[in-house]
């Protein structure tokens, strides 16, 4: 069994020297337990979070530990009565090529409903991510507009094909001309504004050009100017999802944010309504939110894009690139054969 783990702390950005590889015996599946050869991990932003020793809504990886993560795989060996040998199933693996774990902790994974890996995307947890901040936090509406940020990727990318589905336009934050491109292309955006080539006075210029009726509905990625940006944007009795703050998870940029009072201030002269949400607390939602939107997938309506990595031991690279905006939609790694 190989396994990436935890072998310091970082300060700031990640590096590979964070990172190590280790073998280990495999595991025996002990009463209950189903044990899975991984086939897809997934790489999302929350993990940069579990290298900290700080409080959060989880505990840190502890060091020496394997990273935490999604992962698809095939069960190989089964002591569960609702897993058979060569079934697919998506669980916390961690950063690992194989892993025991009590089947009940794990989802079986229809492969006939979409590529195998997508439950770790669109019909996964940044899918379900989007789904709930569209429909349950912002509750966009016909006619509205919604502004996304990190618009192309894993959980943006759906953000704002859901807001359109919903009749609302929408409008795109990204980094660089070929994602927003794709963004406008491919997604279907009304507009997409270009973070890396645009200043906090910029992007306020190019979104209140792009939004002349101003934004009723912000899906909150990234913080930083974005941010700053989309509260001078925002409608009164605007609702904004406060999903991630990636602009700010390696204590990056913190000396150019804007003021707290000043964003406090928007938030009370235009009678904002700012909600931050955790998706454990709506995973019960999940079956819903599948037979939603898996049809869509399947017959191609939701557009979704992969960046795929070699390797368990290519998950380190990725993965730091991916804080940086490397990915260009959902970043895996492909750690087994399919
Ligand atoms: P993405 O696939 O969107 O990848 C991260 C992206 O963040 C990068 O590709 C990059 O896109 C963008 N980014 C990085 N730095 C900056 C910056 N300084 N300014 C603007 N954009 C930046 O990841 P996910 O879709 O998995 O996650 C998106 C957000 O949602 C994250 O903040 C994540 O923590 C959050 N999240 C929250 C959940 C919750 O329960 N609250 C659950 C899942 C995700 P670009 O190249 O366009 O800049």
């Amino acid at each position: 069994v190989r396994s990436m783990t935890l072998a310091s702390r970082p300060t700031g950005q990640p590096t590979a020297q964070n990172f190590a590889l280790t073998e280990t015996a495999m595991p025996e599946p002990a009463e209950g337990e189903v044990l899975v050869r991984v086939i897809w991990l997934s790489l999302d932003p929350y993990m940069r979070g579990r290298m900290d020793d700080a409080k959060s809504y989880a505990p840190p990886v502890e060091i020496g530990g394997i990273m935490e993560g999604g992962a698809v795989g095939e069960v190989i060996a089964s002591r569960h009565a609702g897993f058979s040998e060569g079934d697919i199933a998506l669980g916390a693996f961690g950063w690992t090529s194989h892993a025991a774990l009590p089947g009940d902790a794990l989802r079986k994974v229809d492969p006939a409903i979409a590529p195998i890996q997508t439950a770790l995307g669109v019909l996964g947890m940044p899918g379900i991510t989007a789904w709930v901040g569209v429909n349950r936090i912002i509750g966009i509406q016909q006619g509205e507009t919604a502004l996304i940020s990190a618009a192309t990727g894993a959980v943006g990318t759906l953000a704002g094909q859901l807001a359109q589905i919903k009749g609302a336009r929408a409008i795109g934050v990204a980094g660089g001309e070929e994602k927003c491109a794709y963004a406008t292309s491919e997604l279907g955006y009304a507009a997409c504004l270009d973070h890396k080539a645009l200043d906090a006075a910029g992007l306020k210029e190019a979104l209140a050009a792009a939004a002349p009726g101003g934004v009723d509905g912000y899906f909150e990625n990234v913080g930083g100017k974005t941010l700053e940006a989309a509260l001078s944007g925002m409608n009164d009795h605007g609702r904004i999802a406060l999903c991630g703050m990636i602009a700010w998870y390696s204590g990056r940029g913190l000396d150019e944010a804007m003021s707290l009072p000043a964003a406090w201030r928007a938030i009370l002269v235009k009678r904002l309504k700012v909600e931050g949400f955790i998706i454990f607390d709506h995973m019960h939602l999940y079956p819903e939110f599948l037979a939603e939107v898996a049809p869509m997938v399947k017959d191609g309506r939701i557009r979704y894009r992969e960046s795929i990595a070699e390797g368990l031991e290519a998950a380190p690279d990725a993965f730091i690139s991916m804080l940086e905006g490397g990915n260009f939609g959902k970043q895996l790694v492909r750690v087994g054969d399919d």
